[in-house]
């Protein structure tokens, strides 16, 4: 049970998780800091929290647990303003994509100081819209959480995060940082970067209103998550550049084999790929059809 969480940052996935553990009793008293007054007024209007609070420190004053869910690039910044202002028992933890630009941000913020108290998290969970209007109080049930504690983190504050996340219906694991990154760069970052490439190559096309015209359903599913928060991506891209360019040389490779065995009419080894593909794709994502 959480007597005051403090959420900075009420966009899709800090509000999700305050209306999910709202709805499932484990919270008392919500409190919300971000830029615009206008997305927390929405969170207020929306009973996603119980108040809006115009300074970091006013918001965390108190607080038990402590959730930063800004953009990664946004984070630092936000952990410079935690310490001297939260409470000693309190726990921080956050909901970044990225993890080890995000932990040495912790450490070299005077988060610092304090730095067995934060619980780096990440939610596999998520839609391509943004802002409190899009949060879902069931947007973590049967998802995955990520935590990624480092050897200076207290198991007490890493059992009170899982504690929260297994209260909104998520499943939750740990890995090392640096394991996170490169798992994450591969199912998640390369296939955004890939969306966003494609559909900013096609509309440079003369004709690209008819060609988006044209698009059908196989379009929609490859791109639809280059409708992301931009500024997101550009956060994430930079903070696991490492991961993200050693995927990216790969695929290019890829791609290579791929055009020579087009350009050299080469139909067994396209079948032999394809087929590879598509069984791997069938056994390993079931619940979709
Ligand atoms: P979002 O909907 O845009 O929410 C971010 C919120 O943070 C916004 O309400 C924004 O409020 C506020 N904010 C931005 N910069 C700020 C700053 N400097 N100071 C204070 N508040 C600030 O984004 P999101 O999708 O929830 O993403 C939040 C975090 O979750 C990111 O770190 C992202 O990597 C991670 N994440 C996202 C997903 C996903 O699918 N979207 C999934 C897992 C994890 P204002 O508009 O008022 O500035």
């Amino acid at each position: 049970m959480i007597h005051k969480l403090a959420v900075i940052g009420v966009g899709l996935i800090g509000g999700s998780l305050a209306r999910a553990l709202r709805q499932g009793g484990y919270v008392e008293e919500i409190v919300g800091f971000g830029r615009s007054l206008g997305n927390l007024q929405k969170a207020v209007d929306m009973q996603v929290i119980d108040r809006a609070e115009v300074s970091v420190a006013n918001t965390v004053r108190d607080a038990d647990m402590i959730v930063v869910a800004v953009p990664v690039g946004s984070m630092k910044t936000i952990f410079s303003e935690l310490a001297g202002t939260m409470a000693d028992d309190a726990v921080v933890t956050d909901v970044g994509s990225v993890k080890r630009s995000v932990v040495e941000a912790a450490r070299s913020s005077t988060l610092g100081q304090q730095f067995s108290a934060f619980v780096p998290g990440h939610p596999i969970a998520g839609t391509e819209h943004s802002g409190v209007a899009a949060s879902m109080a069931n947007l973590f049930q049967e998802h995955r959480v990520i935590l990624t504690p480092e050897r200076e983190t207290r198991p007490a504050a890493v059992a009170r995060v899982h504690a929260m996340w297994r209260a909104t219906g998520a499943a939750v694991m740990t890995m090392s940082t640096d394991q996170h990154d490169e798992i994450l760069a591969a199912c998640s970052h390369l296939p955004h970067v890939l969306a966003y490439a494609l559909v900013d190559q096609l509309v440079r096309r003369d004709d690209h209103r008819t060609t988006f015209d044209l698009a059908a359903g196989g379009f929609r599913d490859f791109t639809r998550i280059a409708s992301s928060d931009p500024r997101m991506w550009h956060d994430i891209c930079l903070a696991n550049r490492d991961a993200i360019l050693k995927l990216l040389r790969d695929y290019q490779r890829n791609l290579e084999a791929v055009m020579h065995a087009i350009d050299q009419q080469d139909g067994k080894w396209l079948m032999e790929m394809f087929d590879r593909a598509k069984r791997a794709r069938d056994t390993y994502i079931k619940h979709e059809s």
